[in-house]
């Protein structure tokens, strides 16, 4: 049977194979095998003749991390993908949209990722480069770590966040408040400075492991002028 494989798979097959040029392809699987054919699967060719998945082989050291790359794709968005299987993992962008679920399926998705696309033509054969990589300010920490940290990006939030008060807290003074927000306003200076200090205080001090930091200060009474 003629069968060819779907355009933008083809696109991301290049893309990863220049950026790895060393990797292994021992899991990496386009059509599918006598088992897949006996079942639904988007490694079947479609009506048309096209397979709408490909599997890469996950390679940490000389290639893809597996891992890495799936959730690189998820947080792309794409919307050529369908769904992407990875570390018994599913996530797709129609049921729970961009949200990883538990995966059961008869294979652990541990030694590859699968990535499927469509299911219009729109879709599958769009030949938009992909992205791959995530650039280095929007780098995510490793999947351990991130499971380690509840599964959420609060270690890279709380890291960011420190920094930026504790880069507010250098700079935004009395004066500079008051010059702000001019004198009508005049009343609000010391409460903002001293939220800005609670919240500094909060961040500092917090490792790296730290989710976004509490306040623990009690809250200064404010009373504004009758005039305001
Ligand atoms: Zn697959």
């Amino acid at each position: 049977m003629n069968w060819r494989l779907a355009k933008s798979l083809d696109v991301l097959r290049s893309q990863v194979n220049d950026r790895w040029p060393n990797r292994k392809k021992e899991n990496d699987g386009t059509i599918g095998d006598a088992a897949h054919s006996a079942r639904s699967s988007d490694h079947n060719p479609n009506g048309a003749g096209v397979v709408c998945a490909l599997d890469i082989t996950n390679d940490p050291a000389t290639g893809p991390d597996a891992g890495f790359l799936a959730e690189t794709l998820r947080q792309s968005r794409d919307p050529r993908i369908k769904y992407l299987i990875s570390n018994k993992r599913i996530c797709s962008s129609q049921v729970q949209p961009w949200v990883w679920r538990p995966y059961s399926g008869i294979n652990d998705h541990t030694h590859h990722v699968h990535i499927s696309v469509g299911p219009e033509a729109a879709k599958y054969d769009s030949i938009v480069p992909w992205t791959i990589e995530r650039t280095t300010a929007t780098q995510q920490p490793t999947e351990a770590k991130m499971q380690a940290t509840g599964g959420t990006n609060a270690f890279v939030w709380g890291n960011w966040l420190g920094a930026i008060i504790t880069a507010l807290t250098q700079f935004i003074t009395p004066d500079l408040l008051t010059n702000l927000l001019g004198n009508k306003f005049a009343w609000l200076v010391p409460f903002v400075t001293f939220l800005i200090n609670a919240i500094g205080h909060g961040t500092t001090g917090n490792s790296s492991t730290s989710v976004l930091p509490g306040i623990t200060a009690p809250m200064p009474a404010v009373n504004p002028p009758s005039t305001v």
